[in-house]
């Protein structure tokens, strides 16, 4: 099984690069934005719980976290294995995420960490914003504010797998395929 973890700060190209793994490995996608956003639109407990945190930026919190993605795991029978895509996103979900991982026997094959320069980012996230329709994209104060509680409480995620041997930098500036083709170089060696 491949259990990989994209990492990268809001707006380095986590979710295009997903779609393409996804294509190409066979495995499946688990990106916590997305199920959040899943959530709000069909407007359930879980939804309006992390619209507060999401519309400022801000985390939701990790038992919260933990939780759905607990239930999309058990969820998801004879998988080929996951992506996981802005999660962890503090300490306390990576160990979660072990957890979770180890009680069936398996574990995280290695982290892919996509590095973008801040200036580069942001110019990304306010084109996104442009066509997403993701009010957190729109508002230059929410973007530094994820940008803050990246830098804060995301980045200490890297050094935890770090740690374990598991993570791998690859520059996140170049053409879509450029980058893709540097994550899969690393894939295969898994
Ligand atoms: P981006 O990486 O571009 O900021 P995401 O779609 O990954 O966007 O996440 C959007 C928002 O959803 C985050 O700002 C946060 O509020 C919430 N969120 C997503 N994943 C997590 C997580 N693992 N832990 C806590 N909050 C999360």
């Amino acid at each position: 099984m491949l259990n990989i973890v994209l990492f990268g700060p809001p707006g380095a190209g986590k979710g295009t690069q997903s779609e393409k793994m996804i294509q190409k490995y066979g495995i499946e996608h688990i990106s916590t934005g997305d199920l959040f956003r899943k959530h709000l639109g069909e407007g359930t407990e879980l939804g309006k719980l992390a619209k507060k945190y999401m519309d400022e930026g801000n985390l939701v919190p990790d038992e919260v976290v933990i939780g759905m993605v607990d239930e999309r795991i058990k969820s998801s029978k004879d998988s080929e294995g996951f992506i996981f895509d802005g999660f962890p996103r503090t300490v306390a979900q990576a160990e979660a995420l072990d957890e979770l991982l180890n009680s069936k026997g398996l574990g995280i094959s290695g982290m892919i960490s996509l590095e973008v320069p801040e200036d580069e980012l942001r110019k990304r996230i306010k084109e996104r914003g442009k066509t997403s329709g993701r009010t957190d994209d729109q508002d230059d104060k929410k973007v530094d504010n994820r940008i803050r509680v990246y830098k804060e409480e995301t980045m200490p995620v890297a050094q935890y797998y770090q740690k374990q041997g598991k993570l791998t930098k690859i520059d996140g500036v170049g053409s879509i395929e450029e980058i893709f083709s540097a994550i899969c170089e690393v894939v295969d060696n898994y």
